[in-house]
């Protein structure tokens, strides 16, 4: 089953967004298997956004997710990754649908609250920076409900 890396940034832990955002994973029917409350250095996040390093944002982006601590996650389920960033919205609060995480809470761009994996190799690519430990093995007792 396809897996993807959310993460929580700094404002969504500090505006008391934890619960709300892994309810909206959960009440879906995805299932989680790793999750971690951790503080970045600026290295990691340069790794983990290694793809943007050219962009001008790309200080204050490191800047921003080096802040506080995020919830760092790994969710599993078909098709994953594009429903994850449905449920996530568009990059830009300003064209994210009203229903989406950032559509709900967000309003800037560069505090846009929530971080998803967009294609199933970059999931396994930051599930690996992220997770090297490795994730949880279970399957939820729901499996029946929630697929045929
Ligand atoms: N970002 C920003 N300014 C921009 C574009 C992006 O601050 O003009 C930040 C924003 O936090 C975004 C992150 O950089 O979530 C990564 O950008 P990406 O294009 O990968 O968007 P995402 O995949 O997070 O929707
Ligand atoms: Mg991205």
């Amino acid at each position: 089953m396809e897996q993807t890396f959310i993460m929580i940034k700094p404002d969504g832990v500090q505006r008391g967004l934890v619960g709300e955002i892994i309810g909206r994973f959960e009440k879906k029917g995805f299932t989680l298997r790793g999750l971690k409350f951790i503080t970045v250095d600026s290295a990691f996040a340069e790794k983990h956004y290694a793809d943007l390093s050219a962009k001008p944002f790309f200080c204050g982006l490191v800047e921003y997710i080096v802040s506080g601590p995020v919830v760092a996650m790994v969710w599993e389920g078909k098709n994953v990754v594009t429903t994850g960033r449905k449920l996530i919205g568009a990059t830009n609060p300003a064209e994210s649908a009203p229903g989406t995480i950032r559509g709900d809470f967000a309003i800037d761009i560069s505090r846009n609250v929530v971080h998803g994996s967009d294609s199933a190799e970059n999931g396994r690519k930051e599930i690996t920076l992220w997770f090297p430990e490795g994730v949880a093995e279970w399957q939820s007792s729901l499996h029946s409900w929630i697929y045929e």
